[in-house]
């Protein structure tokens, strides 16, 4: 009898989570979008796409198509679809597995400022620079819509949702990103400060490197914990371990973006 995965998508992990899975026989797997990203990167399997409906809307889902393992391989900060996939796995009886990267570290030469929300990051700017890259996504930019004294620069995949600050430009691009890519950019606008989520993973940590290299400091905004009692794994290769399957080659510590 064939298992259903549901995968709760929107990083490269859980696409490539869904690549390996919809290979092998015997698992239908089905990941679940948002829908915030106009063009999506292909993802294997089955694909639905759009908000459930509350923990409650997740959880008829789970019945309905007799899903049988649900995988929530969202963002880091996707704190809203984490908590009703812990309640709606709850209500169901539905095994659960969280997956989700390592957090970053800071190393010698860091000049790293956590911080516990984006409202946060923002109060702590203008002591730290007047030329800010934001690379903390497309929603929330509103916590610095009021700092009319610092310019951005503002990248994400799709265009960031207003209110902006005034003094902001975009740059549209999608991961991964080079170090040379990174230095670049904070050289090319005169950056001299960073605002970035603690996402972890490598392949949006060069920012990071190139901070460091040119001493900039770098706000880092503090990740939310994982919900009480979730099955937390660290990559792909610990969710195949935990359904029993082998390892497919190059998995386990591969890099990981948004
Ligand atoms: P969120 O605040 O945790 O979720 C808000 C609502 O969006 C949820 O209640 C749910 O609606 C819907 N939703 C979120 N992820 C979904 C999914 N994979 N499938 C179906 N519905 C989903 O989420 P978010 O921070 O806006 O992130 C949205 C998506 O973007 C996630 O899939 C995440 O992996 C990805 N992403 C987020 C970030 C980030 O920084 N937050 C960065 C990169 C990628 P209902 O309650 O109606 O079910």
């Amino acid at each position: 009898m064939s298992q259903h995965v549901l995968i709760l998508g929107g990083t490269t992990e859980a696409r490539r989570l869904a690549a390996d899975l919809a290979a092998r026989p015997g698992i239908r797997v089905t990941t679940s979008l948002a829908g915030r990203v106009a063009r999506p990167a292909p993802v294997a399997g089955e694909v639905r796409t759009g908000g459930f409906g509350g923990p409650g809307g997740l959880a008829d889902w789970l019945r309905a198509h007799r899903v049988d393992v649900l995988v929530d391989a969202t963002h880091p900060f996707a704190a809203t679809i984490t908590a009703n996939a812990v309640r709606a796995a709850a209500a169901t009886g539905t095994r659960a597995l969280l997956l989700r990267r390592p957090g970053w570290s800071p190393g010698p030469g860091d000049r790293w400022h956590p911080v516990g929300s984006l409202d946060a990051a923002a109060e702590a700017l203008p002591r730290l620079g007047r030329r800010v890259f934001l690379s903390t996504g497309r929603l929330g930019l509103a916590a610095f819509r009021h700092l009319t004294d610092l310019s951005f620069v503002v990248r994400s995949v799709d265009p960031p949702e207003p209110p902006l600050p005034p003094y902001t430009r975009v740059v549209l691009a999608r991961g991964p990103f080079t170090v040379a890519d990174e230095t670049r950019l904070l050289r090319g606008h005169r950056i001299d400060v960073l605002v970035t989520k603690d996402s972890g993973g490598k392949a949006t940590a060069a920012k990071l490197t190139a901070a460091r290299d040119l001493g900039l400091p770098v706000v880092v905004v503090r990740r939310p914990e994982p919900p009480a009692g979730a099955t937390v794994v660290p990559d792909v290769a610990g969710v195949l371990l935990r359904l029993g399957l082998s390892s497919p080659r190059g998995s386990g510590a591969a890099d990981t973006c948004p």
